[in-house]
């Protein structure tokens, strides 16, 4: 019988770890097959205190494991596949074993949407991103396309025109689903272009991304009678593109590129936790603080935080949960 179980291993759930192993509770954390979270795909991270030069991602996280461990944290590589929280004590299981704990904190984490077209994962870490807080440092004075057209797209493209030379939004509607301050914004920008009705098919480069291939299916379909010359000089002028194909319905497109921010949403991992309210988009609903819906369960980190969604923020919602649990544990005893 555990005092509490994490179910997650990122930053949300090691430092949960790390507070309830040190306030001497029995812990248990079932990693994932997995172990470690969105920090693990990631290169340099240069936002986290208390490491001036940066931290390699994986780095940062097996240093929050050790920590966890040296105080007594148990972890088993196993991934979550139910929960029994409708009476106490509360069970987990895997697919080989069964565990029970008085309390649970869920910080299942969310992942980024890709795209899923060729040299997307070939290019991770090496010119393709989901995070430009976390890399746009990387892309000083560059060429880079935000894919999507949502708050965080237009928030992103904003951000990362600190660091590169042009930003160009990639949306594949004409319409951007952002918010109109959001939007006004980035209109506002010199250094953001728009490229409407686009979808980006292929990125393409040797050892970084050097060019992306799209396609626009232009609502105006005068474009497409243009000569290839013409077309060229109306598809983002600044960017160089070059024309590669048209037909009756679309242009085909490529423009060089450094670097590729994906920014199409993210989904919460919250599709095998039962009984517990979600929002409509999946993310879990805290009732109070940490607190979800049942009592004794709890939850930390990016599968209730839409918001923020940083290493930190989710290391600080992990800190606030072991504390409540303790606290919780204290008054139910
Ligand atoms: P989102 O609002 O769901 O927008 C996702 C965007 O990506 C949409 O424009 C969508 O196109 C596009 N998209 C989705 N799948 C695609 C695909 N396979 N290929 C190409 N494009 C694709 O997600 P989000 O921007 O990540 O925002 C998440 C939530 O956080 C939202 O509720 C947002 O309002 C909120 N948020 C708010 C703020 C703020 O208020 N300041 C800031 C950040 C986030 P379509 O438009 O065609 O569907």
């Amino acid at each position: 019988m555990y005092d509490v179980i994490i179910i997650g291993s990122g930053p949300a759930g090691l430092t949960a770890a790390i507070y309830s192993t040190r306030a001497n509770l029995k812990t248990l954390m079932l990693a994932g097959s997995q172990w470690g979270g969105q920090l693990m795909l990631t290169t340099l991270v240069e936002n986290f205190p208390g490491f001036p030069e940066g931290i390699q991602g994986p780095d940062l996280m097996m240093a929050m494991r050790k920590q966890a461990e040296r105080f007594g944290t148990e972890i088993v590589e196993a991934e979550f596949k139910e929960g029994d929280f409708s009476k106490q004590p509360f069970t987990v299981r895997t697919a080989e074993k069964e565990y029970q704990a008085k309390a649970i904190i869920i910080t299942t984490g969310a992942d980024a949407k890709w795209l899923g077209i060729p040299g997307e994962k070939e290019f991770r870490g090496r010119g393709v991103s989901s995070c430009a807080t976390c890399d746009g440092a990387f892309f000083r004075g560059k060429n880079v396309i935000v894919v999507g057209g949502g708050d965080v797209a237009l928030e992103d493209a904003t951000f990362l025109t600190r660091f590169a030379h042009t930003v160009s939004i990639v949306h594949r509607r004409d319409t951007l689903r952002a918010s109109k301050a959001l939007q006004d914004r980035a209109k506002a920008n010199p250094k953001i272009n728009f490229i409407y009705n686009t979808i980006v098919e292929e990125i393409i480069g040797t050892n970084k991304v050097e060019k992306v291939k799209v396609r626009t299916k232009p609502s105006d379909k005068s474009l497409l009678t243009k000569s290839v010359e013409e077309i060229q000089k109306v598809t983002a002028p600044s960017l160089h593109p070059t024309v590669l194909s048209k037909d009756q319905e679309s242009v085909a497109w490529e423009i060089p590129i450094d670097g590729v921010f994906v920014a199409i949403g993210h989904v919460p991992n919250t599709a095998v936790l039962k009984g517990i309210d979600i929002d409509e988009k999946g993310y879990i609903v805290p009732k109070d603080r940490t607190h979800t819906n049942i009592e004794g369960v709890f939850v930390a980190g990016d599968v209730h935080d839409a918001h923020y969604r940083q290493a930190i923020t989710a290391a600080g919602f992990g800190c606030q949960a072991a504390i409540d649990v303790e606290r919780w544990l204290e008054e139910h005893k």
